[in-house]
């Protein structure tokens, strides 16, 4: 294409509680002055998956907005094979007067974030493990083979190419344990950075796969009986010095003091929360045992049932433990807002800090086979099973509902239930085809 038969377009984004990026493209030349921002309606927020607004909601047709865009915040890559530049770059929703607006996820984890810092000094750093399927109905190679990820070539270096140019530091593209499923990471960052490379990778992701004539899909379960795409969310602390302080070598499976009550507080509150970590009808397919996703309030060592995981460090080559030593949530999947999920995980664990909790205790084998009082002793307690469920332990939860203003929790719930509502009657393998197409 002759380049002067175009128009660079940069989009401003804000990702929703159906976890959509959405927004509006301005000319590239355009975005330095850009500093009002694009506009943006309230009522955005209320769209659901299936692309109808939830009724009622706070908001109605009235009133405007603005998307600032995050200039350092911005993925551009030219390699996705698509005819002009994917560039996104991230925004912060605010009123007319340049206010936070009290809807918008990002500025939820900003704040969440600053509390964190404020409280106990501590920085986080995060990294995104995402999974999710090349969508075929061809036979599937083996698991994590070889032959898995030549079948797809060139997506793998493709994508990986797109997203080292795009900045977001990719560490691996792999073909994965599922049917057609494939994983992709990148180096830890400051817990903003992270979640903003989560949206931009996804977002590349499913571009280079349309390239090649294919479709990337993150939905949490292909089909019921499937293996389940999870979204696995790895972090760790560091100080106002940049010291990690995640590890203690006499802690409890080595977690500091700061970390085990970071984890409490988690674990605390992980029912009341789940609803904002798995979004959607199909993520409780997924969190349920036996699935390496997560399924009870359980901490462990290097145990992929867990919800919370004590990742492994590597010993040879004389390797600092301290700054390899990190845990990992992996409740979530990709029908949760990312913003959302870590800021949920932000405060629940700050509540944990603030409320000196103790260190919970290291779970070693499977809750789901564990008597009823062993695992009360514990305090292993089963995650909700539906998404009603989850919506009605958040309901229940004013603590939990406090981490966010009452007219944000009014549209949160809202979307669920139309969500709820849009899927009443139809059988899970429905549900799941369903969301196979949208995610
Ligand atoms: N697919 C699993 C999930 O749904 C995760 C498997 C793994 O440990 O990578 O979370
Ligand atoms: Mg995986």
């Amino acid at each position: 294409m002759n380049a002067g038969s175009i128009t660079p377009l940069v989009s401003v984004v804000t990702t929703d509680l159906a976890a959509i990026t959405r927004g509006r493209p301005i000319p590239v030349e355009h975005l330095d002055k850009a500093t009002t921002g694009v506009g943006w309606v309230p009522a955005n927020l209320c769209l659901t998956a299936f692309n109808t607004i939830s009724d009622p909601n706070p908001w109605g047709s009235a009133g405007d907005l603005r998307i600032l865009p995050d200039r350092s915040a911005r993925y551009t890559t030219a390699k996705t094979g698509a005819a002009t530049p994917f560039d996104m770059v991230m925004g912060d929703i605010v009123e007319l007067d340049g206010t936070p607006w009290q809807g918008c996820p990002r500025t939820y984890l900003k704040a969440a974030l600053a509390a964190l810092k404020e409280v106990s000094g501590l920085t986080l750093l995060v990294a995104f493990e995402q999974e999710f399927q090349l969508v075929s109905d061809a036979p599937a190679a083996h698991a994590f083979s070889y032959e898995a990820l030549r079948r797809a070539d060139p997506f793998a270096p493709m994508l990986y190419a797109a997203l080292d140019e795009a900045g977001v530091e990719p560490e691996m593209v792999l073909a994965e344990y599922g049917a057609h499923q494939f994983e992709v990471t990148h180096a830890p960052a400051e817990a903003m950075t992270a979640a903003d490379r989560a949206v931009a990778i996804r977002e590349i992701t499913r571009e280079v796969a349309r390239m090649l004539g294919s479709r990337a899909s993150f939905a949490p379960k292909p089909d019921p009986n499937g293996v389940g795409n999870g979204v696995h969310i790895h972090f760790s602390f560091i100080d106002a010095e940049g010291r990690p302080v995640t590890y203690a070598p006499d802690g409890p499976g080595g977690l500091s003091p700061v970390a085990s009550a970071f984890c409490a507080g988690i674990l605390r509150h992980l029912p009341a929360m789940t609803v904002l970590t798995a979004a959607s009808v199909p993520s409780y397919l997924r969190l349920k045992p036996h699935s390496w996703s997560s399924s009870y309030t359980w901490l462990a060592e290097q145990d992929r049932e867990a919800t919370l995981r004590i990742c492994p460090v590597v010993s040879m080559g004389g390797r600092d433990r301290a700054k390899q030593f990190n845990l990992e949530f992996r409740a979530v999947d990709a029908t949760a807002n990312p913003y959302l999920a870590l800021a949920a995980i932000v405060r629940a664990g700050l509540s944990g800090i603030e409320s000196n909790l103790p260190a919970p205790p290291l779970i070693t084998g499977d809750p789901s086979t564990m008597s009823e009082s062993e695992r009360a002793e514990k305090g292993l307690v089963r995650l909700p099973e539906t998404l009603e469920a989850a919506l009605d332990a958040f309901t229940a939860n004013p603590a939990v509902q406090s981490w966010f203003a009452p007219a944000f929790v009014e549209s949160y719930i809202g979307v669920r239930q139309s969500e709820m509502a849009f899927l009443a009657g139809r059988d899970m393998a429905e549900v799941c085809a369903i969301y196979r197409t949208l995610y």
